[in-house]
């Protein structure tokens, strides 16, 4: 009596998920899912995926009506009935059109009227949305116009001004035909092709009767002003769904618009995860004295940096300022740590004079002492020492290497096989 079987799908999914089993009571769902949320919040470390993953199974199984979809009829069947743009929350309604009658046996909801046939899903629209991350850092609620086909409003998607339409000639309402080739004697090529007098709809409606508005195309263009709010604390490729908000078309459960977060690139900050990072040199007279610089945090704040009485800074040591790094996501009030990594300009050689060099060594720990006789050391074999470029010269080795390996590769591959074979 169903117009479509229900299908075998996966329904133990969400169960393995909360890790319980196909019986377990709402209070064991529950129980299982705050263990199971706690140990995977992103904020602790945990997968943003996986924690998704237990909130929509925890969303499906704390139901008892989505759960016993669920259990009859899998995962696939919730996702049909939530792109109705949030029209029909009763699942019976889903089920009405999902299978042409519903699922429960009774003919209370008399299944007839649609026929059976099956609503398409529409596509998802993404866009990539360019945040910065002050935006992320803050917050902020973008205003985008976009274009999109919706359902005519004259017709409300019929395409005629009576509602009628008569079958398509041209296909027999199918919307397929089928065309014959002669290919050679006894050989016959047959094809399917989409009907091109009612591109496929089966149907179709005599000029008289056309929709003035929508000239029987039953859709029309709309602008829709979209808020997209980039929320504090979201991270570049989180996702921002408006559901059901895509291209309408007849018979075709509305798609998506995905708006995807690109981070662009900050001059001064680098975020990971929740904490921020930036680079800061210091002079050698600040590495050793004292420091004391402002930085503008990315809400606008200028922030006082400095560094202890008698505090030095070496190379490459790292500092962090806590709750100045980026809000958590969905828990603003939570914030990473802003690390700040140093590096130290050392003054360019021969810009102190001898009589400065010992003021400084007066200060400085001692240099090592020389335990050797001025005897021992004319006996020394005095070299020199060259100031090089490092990195050029590693490179300039390994591309050596690399020729010779080729070089070597050159060899007629003869020689080696007779050695191999003596061997
Ligand atoms: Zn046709
Ligand atoms: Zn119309």
């Amino acid at each position: 009596m169903f117009g479509r079987a229900p299908k075998k799908s996966d329904n133990t999914k969400y169960y393995e998920v909360l890790g319980v089993s196909k019986s377990a009571s709402a209070d064991e769902l529950k129980k299982a899912y705050k263990k199971a949320a706690i140990k995977n919040h992103p904020d602790k470390g945990g997968d943003p995926e996986k924690f998704k993953e237990l909130a929509q199974a925890y969303e499906v199984l704390s139901d008892p009506e989505k759960r016993e979809i669920y259990d009859q009829y899998g995962e696939d069947a919730l996702k049909e009935g939530m792109g109705g743009g949030g029209a029909s929350h009763n699942p019976f309604d889903i089920f009405e059109s999902f299978f042409g009658g519903s699922p429960f046996g009774g003919s209370a909801f008399g299944g007839g009227s649609s026929r059976g046939r099956r609503q398409k899903q529409g596509e998802d629209v993404v866009h990539p949305l360019k945040v910065s991350l002050e935006e992320l850092y803050t917050g902020i609620s973008k205003k985008l116009s976009l274009s999109r086909n919706i359902l005519c409003p004259k017709c409300k998607g019929k395409g005629s001004k009576s509602g009628a339409s008569s079958r398509c000639s041209g296909c027999q309402g199918s919307g397929m035909r089928v065309s014959i080739r002669q290919l050679g004697p006894g050989m016959i090529q047959q094809m399917q092709h989409v009907c091109s007098d009612c591109r496929g709809s089966g149907e179709t409606i005599s000029d008289k009767d056309k929709c003035g508005q929508c000239k029987g195309n039953k859709v029309v263009q709309d602008k829709k002003m979209l808020e997209v709010n980039v929320e504090k604390g979201m991270q570049h490729g989180q996702k921002i769904v408006f559901q059901g908000e895509a291209d309408e078309a007849p018979d075709t459960i509305t798609g998506d618009i995905v708006f995807v977060l690109q981070l662009k690139e900050h001059p001064k900050f680098k975020r990971k995860g929740d904490d921020l990072y930036i680079e800061h040199s210091l002079t050698l007279a600040e590495a050793l004295c004292g420091f004391q610089f402002t930085l503008k945090q990315l809400d606008g704040r200028q922030l006082l940096l400095k560094s202890s009485p008698g505090e030095i800074v070496k190379p490459g040591q790292y500092k962090a300022i806590n709750d100045e790094g980026m809000p958590a996501y969905q828990r603003p009030f939570m914030r990473g740590r802003l690390y700040i990594h140093f590096s130290v300009d050392f003054p360019d050689s021969g810009s102190l004079l001898p009589e400065q060099c010992k003021a400084i060594e007066t200060v400085l720990p001692p240099k090592p002492p020389c335990f050797l006789t001025d005897m021992e050391l004319d006996e020394c074999e005095e070299t020199t020492l060259h100031d090089v470029n490092i990195d050029e010269e590693m490179r300039r080795k390994q591309q050596q290497q690399q020729q010779e390996a080729y070089d070597e590769d050159d060899e007629p591959a003869g020689g080696h096989r007779v050695q191999c074979a003596q061997q």
